[in-house]
């Protein structure tokens, strides 16, 4: 069976194939990088990293647009408490972001795009929406009128028929379920950094920078564009407003959204509290690959409750397979002989594929391979596994690594590096700030737990190795 998607927009699982060249274009929305991502916002980078992988194993090319949101409100908010520029205040954010990324294995996309390098672009496309009678402004700042574009609600499924014409909204996240005419350009107060451009003197809303660069990189009909579930409104239904009202077009075929990861049945999230960074994972002495498996082992359209004891069985199930593989490489097995061993490996990798086919049913995929594993062991320790059953269950391990990618141990494992604890001193100096003294705390123990010993002076927190 073909590959095939859940599709929020048509609420049907699709057969997927890319509209031309066998390459698929992608939009994903990144991260706003106001402090650093928690283990949450990974779980919908893990999936788009799974994503990718998947689509190229099935023979796939891949023209995948990532966007940094680099100004956004809560930026400005942090930006001006810190009496710094943006740049200064985001640098930090979006290399810890890029830093993460790869201690969790995940693929670079085939472009990351900033926000801040595209405001002209942005103000064009406000003007065009202008022109074509999408907007109006009050007080310097422009805003779309969502009763001009009838369809508003066909992605979230969400009927607006009683919509207050003109009621508006400034902020860029708004989770009312009443739709208001939102921000398309911000007039310029209080000191708030600005651009100078062809609508005036501004700043670009939340919603407009992810249509404007994926038109912009990926053409006017995306193939796939995907984000955390609670994208879905109005983030998403924003951007398909703005996007088919500049071109005409459909802006996306297939809508895909990651569930979230909850602690103790709430969402993860920054305004909880509820939030584990990958620091204060790795902080604790678990691997990476322990967090990649544990975000990448429950199908995307699932909750996932976060446990430690999760992320204990995640190790445990990595080092189930590591030690299946060595003992595939090294053990000396009986003669070809009974070839129905060679049989049920390739029946496990069918099984494997097909699973991730049908929606990425990642469950699914690793039950086939344990189901595997667990009878092969059990042949190999009555000394019944033939040599000929050894190629085609590496090749099972090789499938489920081109996509899981945890058999490889990390490098550093154990050992904390320097750009890890400076990342946490400067951390804790932002909690210090914020007078939340529990979570700076938290971290000197941290710290303290991997050997590393904080002294405070006045120039600011020093640290040495015990
Ligand atoms: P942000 O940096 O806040 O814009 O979020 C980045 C991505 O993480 C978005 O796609 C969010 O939908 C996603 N996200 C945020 N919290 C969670 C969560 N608890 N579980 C899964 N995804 C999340
Ligand atoms: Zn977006």
């Amino acid at each position: 069976m073909a590959l095939r998607f859940f599709n929020t927009l048509t609420q049907r699982v699709e057969e997927f194939s890319p509209v031309r060249d066998n390459t698929v274009r992608m939009y994903t929305c990144g991260p706003t990088v106001y402090s650093y991502a928690h283990i949450g916002n990974f779980r919908a980078f893990t999936f788009y990293d799974l994503l990718r992988r998947w689509l190229r194993a099935r023979g796939f090319t891949l023209e995948h647009v990532m966007n940094i949101t680099d100004v956004e409100d809560k930026i400005i908010r942090g930006a001006m408490a810190e009496g710094k520029t943006l740049d200064q205040y985001t640098a930090g954010y979006t290399q810890a972001f890029l830093d993460d990324c790869a201690v969790l294995r995940l693929e670079p996309p085939e472009r990351l795009v900033r926000a801040t390098e595209h405001i002209q672009e942005m103000a064009r496309s406000i003007r065009e929406l202008g022109e074509k009678g999408y907007t109006y402004r009050s007080e310097g700042s422009v805003y779309y009128r969502i009763a001009r574009f009838p369809e508003y609600g066909k992605l979230s499924h969400k009927n607006f028929s009683g919509i207050l014409a003109g009621a508006r909204v400034d902020v860029d996240e708004y989770d009312k379920d009443d739709a208001r005419d939102f921000v398309l350009w911000k007039a310029p107060k209080n000191g708030e950094p600005f651009w100078e451009t062809e609508i005036g003197p501004g700043r670009p809303g939340w919603h407009i920078e992810c249509s404007v660069m994926a038109i912009q990189y990926l053409g006017q009909t995306l193939d796939i564009h995907a984000g955390g579930i609670d994208l879905t409104f109005p983030h998403h239904e924003n951007e398909i407003a703005q996007a088919e009202a500049l071109t005409g077009q459909p802006f996306a075929r297939f809508w895909l959204h990651t569930e979230f990861l909850l602690v103790e049945g709430q969402k993860m999230s920054k305004s909880l509290g509820n939030f584990h960074t990958l620091r204060d994972i790795l902080g604790r002495g678990y691997q990476p690959e322990a967090v990649r498996y544990l975000l990448a082992s429950v199908p995307y359209r699932k909750q996932l409750n976060f446990t430690f004891d999760g992320l204990k069985s995640a190790a445990a199930a990595i080092e189930r397979l590591r030690s299946f593989k060595l003992r595939l490489e090294t053990a000396r097995m009986p003669a070809p002989g009974d070839p129905s061993m060679a049989a049920r490996a390739r029946q496990a990798l069918a099984v494997f594929e097909s699973a991730l086919d049908d929606d990425l049913n990642t469950a699914e995929a690793l039950a086939a391979v344990f189901e595997f594993v667990r009878e092969a062991n059990t042949r190999m320790d009555a000394g019944e596994f033939p040599s000929s059953a050894v190629p085609p269950s590496l090749a099972l391990l090789d499938r489920f690594d081109s996509v899981f990618d945890v058999l490889r141990p990390a490098l550093s494992q154990g050992a904390i590096g320097d750009a890890e604890i400076q990342a946490l001193v400067a951390e804790r100096a932002q909690a210090k700030k914020a007078r939340d003294f529990a979570r700076a705390d938290q971290i000197r123990q941290q710290l303290l737990d991997q050997g590393v010993v904080l002294e405070d002076t006045k120039d600011g927190a020093r640290w040495k190795r015990k």
